[in-house]
């Protein structure tokens, strides 16, 4: 049995909560999403139950991974830092109950189970907290860029010029 494999709705009912921390060259599908598999993810996830009575789960992750900058096309260190509420509902039909009653668009409803690998929720989390279009807040060296816009530019440039003459 895996370390991470927990059943959930116990988790919740007793309050009970885990943490560790994970290399990302662990979690595959976040591995692909990233320009190389170095760092780790820290995470929490503490069970409870909602406002609502419901079964709930609180996971926050949070480290540093390497993405691909989409504007200039190199890695770049991006922090992940999130923290969710996810709701457990006892199948399909109680989860979207749950959602219409609670009416929270920031609270994921899932399918709870008796036996869940908090691991697959920490990265689907991790997935979740990775930009759409990850961009350099200010890329290094955009030397490259702005020549092919000059370049681009230039015969328009020039049309402008004889028109104005
Ligand atoms: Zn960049």
């Amino acid at each position: 049995m895996n370390a991470f494999e927990i059943d959930a709705f116990e988790f919740c009912r007793t309050n009970s909560s885990k943490e560790g921390g994970t290399p990302v060259a662990e979690m595959t599908r976040l591995g692909k999403e990233c320009a190389n598999t170095s760092g780790e993810v820290a995470w929490k996830v503490e069970g409870g139950s909602s406002k609502h009575g419901y079964p709930q789960m609180r996971l926050v992750v949070a480290g540093k991974v390497q993405l691909v900058c989409q504007r200039c096309l190199t890695p770049f260190e991006y922090e992940i830092d999130s923290s969710t509420f996810l709701l457990l509902g006892k199948d399909d039909a109680d989860a979207d109950e749950i959602e219409a009653i609670i009416d929270d668009e920031s609270i994921d409803v899932i399918v709870g189970a008796r036996s869940m690998n908090l691991m697959d929720l920490v990265e689907d989390e991790a997935l979740l907290a990775l930009p759409q279009a990850p961009k350099h807040g200010e890329c290094p060296d955009t030397s490259l860029v702005d020549a092919a816009k000059n370049e681009k530019a230039s015969p328009f440039a020039g049309l402008k010029g004889l028109k104005t003459n």
